[in-house]
């Protein structure tokens, strides 16, 4: 998710009044709101239609607490008080699942309250490539944010400055957090964490629960062979980086939303559509993926944009099949 979208539509005053009438209590999404999901785990679905923000977990250890996302900075100094007052430790780590401004732009937030930011090392080049002029290349988002978000302009780049490859484990005997990198999906330095004693999964924008899919930054051939290797952990909870905590499921509803998106755009480039008019069969492929079991919650206005990526994707990958 990149941090200046519009609100979504689907996030707007009718949506939810239509959620309100038409569900039972006990499935109103819980946006604002601290869960404990299991003993010290703890899920925050984030405000993304009026703030941007994404979700956030965290998970109290012995002496110290982890937080899962560094949020914008708004997101972060809102959270901040909710992780204060149920937890008495201090919140040591913060772990960015990517280098988007609605998961790391919060760090400076997080390194006022004493944590230090952890994160995936190709977050640090994604940050290089797209966030900041601060490297020495052009001006990037960051920049672009200061002069969007205040609470951007109040704050202060700071990248992650932990850094893993394939693997990083926080365990104190009574929590054990491990971090992965399975591969590209939504950018190239995607991380998740996963909690082995509770079978919880904090996936990034990696897995999201709603029409959150932003494939600008990455990969969609990678990002189901990616949820393929996160699925293998065998989760029994999902937390997204947007949109309600769900069941194990959610995996494979996003992994196979990309396979039949790609199979259907594939379907067109053979039948000899041009690469500039798919967005005109939009509609039609929207139809067929409805009719497919969970799919239906990723279609939405970014939906023109996932046809263009992977038309250029299949393209890369089969240049003569896909002119
Ligand atoms: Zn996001």
């Amino acid at each position: 998710m990149v941090k200046y979208e519009p609100m979504h539509p689907l996030r707007g005053t009718f949506y939810w009044l239509s959620v309100l009438i038409a569900l039972p209590p006990l499935l109103i999404a819980e946006v604002n709101k601290t869960e404990e999901i299991a003993d010290g785990v703890y899920f925050h679905e984030g405000d993304l239609g009026r703030r941007g923000h994404s979700n956030n977990g965290w998970i109290e250890f012995k002496h110290y607490v982890v937080v899962i996302d560094g949020n914008f900075p708004s997101g972060a100094k809102y959270v901040l008080p909710k992780i204060k007052a149920a937890s008495e430790q201090p919140i040591r780590f913060v772990f960015d699942t990517h280098h988007h401004g609605d998961h790391a732009y919060g760090n400076y937030e997080w390194y006022v309250a004493g944590a230090t930011a952890i994160a995936h090392v190709n977050v640090i080049e994604e940050m290089k490539r797209y966030e900041t002029g601060q490297y020495g290349n052009a001006p990037g988002r960051w920049e672009q944010a200061v002069i969007d978000r205040p609470d951007v302009a109040a704050s202060e780049f700071l990248p992650p400055s932990i850094l893993f490859e394939d693997k990083l484990i926080l365990d104190d005997g009574t929590q054990r957090v491990e971090f992965h990198h399975f591969g590209t999906s939504h950018t190239h330095g995607d991380g998740f964490a996963w909690l082995p004693k509770q079978k919880i999964l904090f996936t990034g924008d990696a897995c999201v629960n709603g029409p959150y899919n932003y494939v600008g930054d990455g990969n969609t051939r990678e990002w189901i062979e990616t949820l393929e290797k996160a699925k293998a952990l065998g989760a029994r909870l999902i937390c997204p980086g947007h949109g309600p905590v769900a069941g194990p499921e959610l995996l494979d509803h996003q992994q196979n939303y990309f396979i039949q998106l790609r199979s259907e755009v594939k379907k067109l480039l053979t039948k000899g559509v041009a690469a500039a008019d798919m967005g005109s069969h939009s509609p039609v492929i929207k139809a067929q993926l409805r009719r497919i079991e969970g799919l239906n919650k990723y279609i939405g206005t970014w939906f023109d944009g996932q046809l263009s990526k992977i038309v250029e994707e299949l393209q890369a990958e089969e240049p003569a099949a896909a002119k």
